[in-house]
């Protein structure tokens, strides 16, 4: 199974010794690499990037760490008990009590690590459990996020910090999810959010003619900015256009990589261990379309993880003995997203995660039929669309919404308050004065979509879905719109033009993924562990196997397990050389 000498086959330039060789600049690899510096070891970050920080800079930034103290401080009750409650509900049978009680009690002290330690500041958001009905669920409390920051924080570093693209942010200036994307809805519509906007609209504006570009760092791009500005502080190297491209095997051990870096070959050798954290596979056309369970070739699927999330982790780790698990029900993060061709000829992607759940929106497959609530979470819904047998293929849906809909939240990349002329020109928005037409011009019976419309809409003018339940969960809810009458997911689609927007079954990460331990360490099929080999983030197999049981569910394990395996190797015995 080992290949001896791996790295005697590749012409080195160069050796370099370090005890962690962490391949990855994501939340999974940075957490991993402040721990160990932190713990006195020395560490070497690689990433194949010319920036850093991979899916996770233009991510929501949200850790789902159940029990924090910071839920706790907030006023919220929640105790370890009813967290192993919530997630015995949400995993069933695949609960691995292992894994699970490691995060629940080790993710209380990752959290604690880097707001103490670390000098992170975390905050309590408003974001609920995203099946608030099962036991144990929590309103709120659960999903962090850290505190917006100036760029300066990274000084001449922040070249490399990957920037958001221009699809998840507004002319360029990110928008918090946890505080601000609440008053971009309700702008013209409440003075609070008006002047909100303005003033945020208003700062960007003066950074962007003072230091050409914003300055307030949200979401994912301020987690990235706050761990690799720790990093820098513990005077850590980050190689950026260095990929890991072969682990270096000796004696049934790793003991390194060989690092692409700038064109030149460098053998790292690890007196410790290499931690993989080169964010997943869902790039990886070929390899997603083997494990994914609908038609995930080129053209037919959208993952908006790094570009360079092609399962480099995966296949590195085969060759020492690692396997990629794949028994789970969905073998992805999903999400509805569709493709924005822009004038210049370039192409974006755009989320649909708040946007679904909005009153006077609904989702249908080609056939004309709603299919799900469309306020539950993305993840579960797009799991609908993908086990409908309608669905078709490439596998995705339509979002449709009428005019009132519209002008008070748009539709995807499509905004009220800017011409939609282009987007219509170029295929992505549809637009027509009745159902009927706008059926025609999305290719679905105009029947099917009429009665569709007209049974929704029924019941939609008191605020009820008698079909599927929309508005009845308390993540619903936090998605909808608080001041719709009767209900905040529910409205009927009665006015004139009416919009249509072709989502796909897309991914923001892979949950299939390398097998590993409690403390990280990458397992053969067999169940031994490979010896120098550990694993974190979307590199490693989900521990809640395919299920989505609040927002940070990413996050909050990749930095928990990358915490772990931190604190294991530092309190394990180097190799012996
Ligand atoms: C729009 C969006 C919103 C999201 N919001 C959230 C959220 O709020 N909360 C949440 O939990 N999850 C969220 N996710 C998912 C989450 O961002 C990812 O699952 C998570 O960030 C993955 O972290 P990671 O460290 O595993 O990988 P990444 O952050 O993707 O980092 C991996 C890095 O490894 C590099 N790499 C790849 N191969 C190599 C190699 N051979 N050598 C060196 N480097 C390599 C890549 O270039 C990349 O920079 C979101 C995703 C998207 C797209």
């Amino acid at each position: 199974m080992f290949n001896k000498h791996a790295s005697d086959r590749v012409d080195c330039g160069d050796d370099h010794w370090c005890d962690v060789l962490i391949v990855g600049s994501g939340a999974g690899g940075l957490a991993t690499a402040i721990t160990a510096r932190m713990a006195g070891l020395d560490v070497l970050v690689v990433e194949k990037a010319p920036v850093f920080g991979g899916t996770t800079a233009v991510s929501g930034g949200y850790v789902w760490i159940p029990g924090n103290s910071l839920a706790a401080k907030a006023g919220v009750e929640d105790d370890i008990d009813n967290c192993r409650r919530y997630l015995q509900a949400e995993l069933g049978n695949a609960y691995d009590e292992a894994l699970i009680e490691t995060y629940l009690a080790r993710g209380l002290e990752m959290i604690d690590f880097f707001m103490n330690e670390v000098g992170i500041p975390f905050i309590s958001t408003k974001m609920p459990d995203y099946h608030s009905n099962q036991p144990g669920a929590l309103t709120y409390g659960r999903s962090l996020q850290v505190e917006p920051v100036n760029a300066r924080i990274l000084g001449a570093e922040l070249r490399r910090l990957r920037p958001l693209p221009r699809e998840l942010s507004l002319f360029g200036m990110g928008i918090s999810s946890g505080s601000d994307l609440s008053h971009f809805y309700k702008v013209g519509r409440s003075v609070r959010s008006t002047i909100r906007v303005a003033s945020l609209l208003l700062k960007y504006g003066y950074d962007t003619v003072r230091y050409g570009r914003g300055q307030t760092l949200v979401n994912g791009n301020a987690l990235v900015a706050r761990l690799a500005s720790a990093l820098f502080r513990l005077r850590t190297p980050l190689w950026t256009f260095a990929p890991a491209t072969e682990l270096i095997l000796e004696n049934g051990r790793v003991t390194g990589a060989i690092v692409n870096r700038n064109g030149r070959l460098v053998r790292v050798r690890t007196r410790r261990a290499v931690v993989l954290s080169s964010g997943g596979f869902a790039q990886n056309t070929e390899r997603r379309s083997k494990i994914y369970s609908h038609p995930a070739l080129e053209g037919e699927h959208i993952s908006l993880t790094a570009p360079g999330n092609v399962g480099d982790g995966a296949r590195m780790a085969e060759s020492a003995g690692g396997y990629v698990t794949s028994d789970i029900p969905n073998a992805g993060a999903w999400m509805p997203i569709s493709r924005v061709p822009h004038p210049d000829g370039t192409v974006g992607a755009i989320i649909h995660s708040v946007n679904q759940g909005k009153p006077g929106v609904i989702a249908v497959l080609r056939n004309g039929r709603r299919f799900a609530d469309e306020s539950m979470s993305y993840h579960d819904l797009v799991a609908r669309m993908i086990a409908s047998p309608e669905s078709g293929r490439p596998t995705g849906a339509f979002l449709i919404c009428d005019h009132n809909a519209f002008s008070k939240y748009g539709l995807g990349y499509a905004k009220p308050f800017l011409s939609t002329r282009a987007l219509i020109d170029a295929g992505y928005l549809y637009k027509a004065e009745s159902i009927a037409a706008i059926a025609s011009q999305i290719g679905v019976d105009p029947d099917e979509l009429g009665k569709t419309v007209a049974n929704y809409n029924e019941n939609a003018m008191s605020g009820k879905d008698s079909e599927f339940g929309k508005g009845t969960t308390t993540y619903g809810y936090y998605l909808g719109d608080a001041s719709n009458p009767h209900n905040p997911n529910v409205a009927p689609l009665t006015k004139a033009p009416f919009y249509a927007v072709w989502v796909y079954a897309g991914d923001i990460g892979n949950f299939a993924g390398l097998k590993a331990d409690q403390y990280s360490r990458v397992l053969t099929p067999g169940g031994s562990v490979v010896s120098g080999l550990y694993v974190v983030g979307n590199d490693r197999a989900s521990i809640f196997c395919g299920r989505y049981p609040g927002g940070g569910a990413l996050i909050g394990p990749a930095m928990t397990f990358g915490f772990i395996a931190a604190r294991h190797i530092a309190n394990n015995a180097p190799n012996a050389h």
